[in-house]
């Protein structure tokens, strides 16, 4: 098979005669070659597969008057792609120094080595003009890349020295609701970064962002589209011509006699005719579309906002927009990623406050200590001034979870006795409905108070038993539990969780109201205490200087253990992996299957023969 440098040396040579200056669609139709991947012959891209990205390069080029570019969008649209067409146009066409940002340092090196390193060696053009990383000629490093008259920094929203050096051309953000809302105390990485392609150095500059959006109200992705002429990709009906945009709520699907959903039947209904539009017309309709603007916006900011509705025919079928609708519609973590992934969304968490009365109203008896449905009990400990408190969680399928246990222990942590009193507990076991005896799989206590000491030292004995030091931390938008670190005296693993995405995820699921993925049982002998200290907090959104919109949380009453008692042992859970997350459905079975009566000895006045005779005789025979 000939190389992909064989196979595109005619469009190499073409090259070299001087060209008029070319838009970045046009670089990309001519000169971009598309990685191989998963074993396929490299392809030429073509812009004719992805029509509304065409739109999307040119107001990156030179020609366009944009200065602020904003792309939301679903996936399975070529979203990166199309950032790296524009990338490949500036080395080739247009160079300056860049400066590529990702959520973290962690993913600028993934990203290098993964997408823009491919596109450099199958990309004739850009071979080129940048040496293979780490080649001795230098000036190529996983997170630099000279060429002639620019150069291309990479780093993450996460680094306040990569955000902030020298002066930037082309700023590309990718996926920038992961970022986090504040860099090192220095604010809002793309403030800083924007900052850096202000001044005199270059008049004609632009800045494209990027992402699938997240939570309505802290989308970063969501206020920048806002901020823009918001434009939608306008197709024509194939049946009569009207022009709209692809929308969720114009996609019907059939139910067979039982009403049981039949994705397959999937279509769109025409607003204007009434026809129903087949998947197979999409292309068709791709080709004759166009976008246009829906509102005013600031002038600067151009905002292009796009569905997975719109993935090119064979890539994501409405069918399969359908059936993963239909699985994750009552479950609202599921129904969450859909609505950011497919629709290219904020997801609305629904109101700001739970309601204590209907808590302690849907409190229920349990069979046993640990009900069927339970996977894995974990543990959370709040440390204050004159006691420890406790909680035990189960979590089962879909993170649906039952409250144990609520324990206080009293007396002053600074002594030994509260600390055996927990190590006796933490080390307890739970009977299970079904017989099994469960152990507690990972606790957590808080070493945010006056005990901080105490609690490492607890901790750093434990560790083995899966008992760690948490702290809660004020940055917002990031996941729960991020990476420990032993930078403290002890050097004890500890875990600064994102008490905000705690919070967010605990409230919004004390909403779910039928037992289920992301169901909060709770126990009969919780009382209004309890559920008035869960619901003691609400969410509030407030205009951050330099981070734009946050969500604060504010108390709706003094005491709150119980909330953050129940945001620890999420954290717990998720300390254990994803891997285990993802096996609660196994570790639900395996703990429903009754113990083997041999194990689990009942009192009974005639134990059965089989015990007598086997396993006693024959354990005195050995
Ligand atoms: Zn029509």
């Amino acid at each position: 098979m000939p190389s992909a440098v064989e196979v595109f040396t005619e469009s190499y040579r073409s090259a070299w005669t001087p060209e008029p200056r070319l838009n970045v669609s046009e670089w990309a139709d001519r000169f971009r070659v598309l990685a191989n991947r998963a074993g396929h012959a490299p392809v030429r891209w073509k812009s004719s597969t992805t029509p509304y990205t065409r739109e999307i390069m040119d107001a990156l080029g030179p020609r366009s008057p944009a200065r602020r570019v904003v792309f939301m969008s679903g996936t399975q649209l070529s979203k990166t792609e199309t950032g790296l067409n524009w990338l490949g146009f500036i080395m080739d066409q247009s160079p300056g120094p860049i400066l590529v940002l990702r959520p973290t340092v962690d993913e600028a090196r993934r990203f290098s080595r993964q997408r823009l390193d491919p596109m450099i060696s199958t990309t004739p053009v850009l071979s080129d003009l940048i040496k293979p990383a780490r080649s001795r000629e230098g000036g190529n490093t996983l997170l630099i890349k000279e060429f002639p008259g620019g150069v291309l920094f990479l780093t993450g929203s996460n680094s306040a020295t990569g955000v902030k050096s020298m002066p930037i051309r082309w700023l590309f953000c990718d996926e920038i609701d992961e970022y986090p809302g504040d860099v090192d105390g220095q604010g809002d990485p793309i403030a800083l970064a924007e900052k850096r392609t202000t001044g005199p150095s270059f008049p004609q500059r632009k800045v494209f962002l990027v992402s699938t959006p997240t939570v309505k109200g802290i989308s970063r992705i969501e206020r920048e589209f806002l901020r823009s002429d918001q434009r939608r990709y306008f197709v024509p009906c194939p049946h009569c011509g009207h022009f709209d945009w692809v929308r969720w709520e114009n996609i019907r699907w059939e139910k067979d006699e039982q009403g049981k959903p039949l994705p397959e039947t999937a279509a769109l209904a025409c607003v204007e005719c009434g026809a129903m539009i087949e998947e197979h017309h999409k292309m068709e309709m791709l080709a004759g579309g166009e976008w246009r603007p829906t509102a005013e916006g600031d002038g600067v900011t151009i905002g292009y906002h796009i569905s997975s509705l719109y993935s090119p025919l064979g890539w994501f079928p409405w069918s399969e927009c359908v059936a993963e609708f239909i699985a994750a519609h009552d479950d609202p973590i599921k129904l969450k990623s859909w609505v950011n992934a497919v629709l290219g969304e904020t997801w609305e968490e629904r109101g700001d406050s739970v309601d204590p009365e209907s808590l302690l109203a849907r409190a229920e008896v349990y069979p046993a200590e640990v009900p069927d449905g339970v996977g894995v009990l974990v543990a959370s400990v709040d440390v204050q001034d004159d006691r420890l408190e406790t909680a035990v969680k189960g979590y089962g399928v879909g993170e649906e979870s039952w409250l144990i246990a609520y324990v206080v222990i009293t007396g002053d942590p600074s002594k030994e006795d509260v600390w055996r009193t927990l190590d006796h507990f933490l080390g307890r076991t739970w009977r299970h409905e079904h017989g099994q005896r469960v152990p507690i799989s990972c606790a957590v206590v808080d070493s945010g108070g006056h005990h901080t000491d105490q609690v490492y030292r607890f901790c750093v004995r434990r560790a083995s038993r899966r008992i760690f030091a948490i702290r809660g931390g004020a940055e917002t938008g990031r996941p729960l539990v991020p990476r420990p670190s032993k930078r403290n005296r002890y050097h004890v693993n500890l875990f600064t969780l994102c008490v905000d995405t705690g919070k967010g995820t605990v409230l919004s699921r004390l909403r779910v109201e039928e037992p289920g993925p992301g169901y909060v049982h709770l126990p009969s002998w919780v009382d209004a205490e309890y559920v008035a200290q869960l619901t003691a907090e609400k969410a509030i959104r407030k205009w951050v200087r330099n981070r734009g919109t946050v969500r604060r949380w504010v108390k709706t009453r003094e005491r709150n253990e119980a909330l953050d008692l129940e945001v620890y042992a999420l954290a717990a859970l998720y300390i254990l992996g994803p891997a285990f997350v993802r096996s609660l459905p196994e570790r639900v079975a395996a703990l429903s299957k009754p113990v083997d009566s041999d194990d689990e000895p009942e009192p009974s006045p005639t134990p059965p023969r089989r015990r007598r005779g086997g396993w006693i005789d024959g354990a005195k025979g050995l």
